[in-house]
C-alpha cells in the first residue's frame, strides 16, 4: 500500500502527519512553501518565532526524526484527481504520486474586499504582509495603515510595531459589542493573546478605531494617503466622518477563504457555511470527506485557526492510522481523547468570530464606477454593471463570462468571491451555492510551465 500523501505542511498537514508516524505509518507532506509551518509558523530559514515557537519545534523535530515521514517542501501540486478509490497528485517538479489516501490540509487565504485604489502599489492583504515579514523580515512600508475586520488585525500590527514600522491606525469595521450574544463562546487562550498584542499597540500609541474603514486610497503611482471614515453596522459611511491621512502603505484584511482548490478536483462534497457563505470541505467525525479515503483538516474544512488546525490534524492522522490497519480502533479511541470535544468547542469559538466580524454588506457603496473588481483582467465595477444591465447577464456564471472577471492569473482567488456579491446585489438574487462552489474550480491549480505539462502527458 502506498504511502499517505499531506498535501500542506501547515498545523493540521504536521499535525497529522505526526500521528501517522506514532501509528508506524509512512506519508509524505507536499507543500508550495520552502519551509514546513504554513501560514502561521512561516518563517525565515533559520527559525525564530515571537511567540509559540515550542509546538512547531515540537512537531518539526517528530516529523524529522520519523522515516516513514517524507517532506517535499517547495513543490506544488498541480493538479489531482480521484477515481475508484485512488488519488493522484501531479507536482511541478514533474512527478506524481498516486494513494488510497490522501489529507486535504491546504489552508486559507485572505479574503479581500475592493475600494478605489486598493490596486496601487503600497496596498497589500494583511496575511501578505504578514507573511513577507515573517518569510524575509521585509516591510510593507514605513507608515502604514492596518484595516479590514477580525482579531487577525492585531497580530499583523503588532508585529508590524515589534518590525519598527509606524502603525498610524488598526481600523476594525465592526463593533466590539458584537460579542454581547456569544460571551459563552469565547476561548480565554485566545484572549491571552489578544491581551499581548493591546500591549504592544498602546505600547507604541497605536489608535485603534472600531466602526472605521478605508474607503480609498490615493497617490501617484503610489499609496501616498488613505481616505478613512466611520461606518455604521452595515458598513455605510456615517455622512461627515470622512478624513484623509497621509501614509505609503496599507494591510486590508477582511478574514479569510478556505483554499478549496486541490479538495474541489477530488470530487469531495462541499458545504457553504451558514454565517460567511465560505464553501468547506464536508468531513465526518474522522474528518473523512464524501470520498473515502480522502480526508481533510484545518482551514480547507473552515476557517478556525491554528488551535483547530492542529486537533483537526491530529483527528484526521489517527483515522487514517485505523483506515490503513495500523491501529484498531479501540487504540484510536485512546489516542484521541478529548479531542473531539475540543474541537467542537473551538469550532464554536471560530463561529462566534465570523459573526462578530461579518462582512456586512454595505461595502459596496465605497465603489465608485471606475473601482477596479478584477485586478488581474482589470475590470471596473462600471463593466461589471454592463454586463447585467446592458447586456443582460442574469447569473453570476454569465456576468463573469462577459466580463471576463476571475479569468486571470489568480483564477478567482482574490476577486471570485466579492464578484460573485456584487453581481448577485446588481442582478437582485445572490449567488447560489452552486455558484460559490463553483469558484473553485481551477483544474489546474497553479500556473505551471508548458514544459512540465508536456513532461506529465496531460
Ligand atoms: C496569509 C495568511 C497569514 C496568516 N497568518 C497568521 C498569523 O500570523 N497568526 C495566526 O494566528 N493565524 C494566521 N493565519 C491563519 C492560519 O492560516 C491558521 O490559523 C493556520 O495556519 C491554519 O493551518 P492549516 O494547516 O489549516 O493551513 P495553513 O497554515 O494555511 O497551511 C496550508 C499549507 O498548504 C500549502 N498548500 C496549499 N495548496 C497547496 C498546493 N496546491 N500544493 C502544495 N502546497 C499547498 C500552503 O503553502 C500552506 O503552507 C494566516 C492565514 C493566512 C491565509
Amino acid at each position: 500500500m502506498s504511502r499517505t500523501i499531506i498535501v500542506g505542511g501547515g498545523p493540521s498537514g504536521m499535525s497529522a502527519a505526526v500521528e501517522i508516524a506514532r501509528a508506524g505509518g509512512d506519508a509524505i507532506i507536499i507543500d508550495s512553501n520552502p519551509r514546513l509551518g504554513g501560514q502561521y509558523w512561516r518563517h525565515a530559514p533559520v527559525a525564530k518565532f515571537s511567540h509559540d515557537g515550542e509546538r512547531f519545534f515540537a512537531l518539526q523535530e517528530e516529523i524529522n526524526r520519523h522515516p516513514g515521514i517524507e517532506v517535499r517542501a517547495g513543490t506544488q501540486v498541480w493538479r489531482a484527481s480521484y477515481q475508484e478509490g485512488v488519488a493522484t497528485v501531479w507536482l511541478n517538479d514533474g512527478t506524481s504520486l498516486t494513494s488510497e489516501t490522501l489529507l486535504v490540509a491546504t489552508g486559507a487565504y485572505d479574503r479581500s474586499l475592493p475600494f478605489p485604489g486598493w490596486d496601487l502599489p503600497g496596498s497589500m492583504t494583511a496575511g501578505g504582509a504578514q507573511a513577507i515579514l515573517k518569510a524575509s523580515g521585509a516591510l510593507l512600508g514605513r507608515a502604514v495603515f492596518v484595516a479590514g475586520t477580525g482579531p487577525f488585525l492585531l497580530p499583523v500590527a503588532a508585529s508590524l510595531v515589534e518590525a519598527g514600522v509606524k502603525v498610524l491606525g488598526v481600523l476594525e469595521a465592526n463593533r466590539v459589542n458584537g460579542w454581547v450574544n456569544h460571551l459563552g463562546a469565547i476561548d480565554l487562550r485566545k484572549m491571552k493573546d489578544a491581551a499581548r498584542y493591546f500591549k504592544i499597540l498602546s505600547a507604541a500609541k497605536v489608535p485603534i478605531r472600531m466602526g472605521y474603514a478605508i474607503i480609498e486610497a490615493r497617490g501617484d503611482g503610489r499609496i501616498e494617503e488613505v481616505v478613512i471614515a466611520k461606518v455604521d453596522r452595515n458598513f455605510t459611511v456615517k455622512p461627515g466622518t470622512v478624513e484623509v491621512h497621509k501614509c505609503d502603505a496599507i494591510a486590508t484584511g477582511w478574514g479569510f477563504t478556505p483554499d478549496l482548490t486541490i479538495a474541489h478536483s477530488l470530487g469531495v462534497s462541499t458545504d457553504v457555511h451558514p454565517i460567511d457563505r465560505s464553501v468547506v470541505v464536508h468531513v465526518d467525525a474522522f474528518q473523512e470527506s464524501s470520498q473515502h479515503g480522502i480526508f481533510a483538516a484545518g482551514e480547507s474544512t473552515g476557517v478556525g485557526g491554528v488551535d483547530l488546525a492542529l486537533t483537526e490534524g491530529r483527528v484526521a492522522g489517527i483515522a487514517i492510522a485505523v483506515q490503513r490497519g495500523l491501529i484498531s480502533t479501540v487504540e484510536a479511541k485512546n489516542r484521541s481523547v478529548g479531542l473531539a470535544s475540543e474541537r467542537t468547542k473551538i469550532r464554536k469559538f471560530a463561529d462566534a468570530l465570523l459573526s462578530v466580524y461579518k462582512i456586512r454588506e454595505g461595502w459596496r457603496s465605497w465603489l465608485n464606477p471606475e473601482t477596479i473588481l478584477c485586478r488581474c483582467e482589470e475590470v471596473t465595477f462600471k463593466q461589471v454593471r454592463n454586463v447585467v444591465h446592458d447586456l443582460g447577464a442574469s447569473d453570476v456564471r454569465t456576468a463573469k463570462l462577459l466580463s471576463r472577471c476571475g479569468m486571470g492569473m489568480c483564477q478567482g482567488r482574490v476577486c471570485g468571491r466579492m464578484v460573485a456579491d456584487v453581481i448577485g446585489a446588481e442582478i437582485g438574487t445572490p449567488a447560489t451555492d452552486d455558484e460559490l462552489r463553483g469558484i473553485h474550480n481551477r483544474p489546474i491549480a497553479n500556473p505551471i510551465s508548458l514544459q512540465t505539462l508536456a513532461d506529465q502527458g496531460q
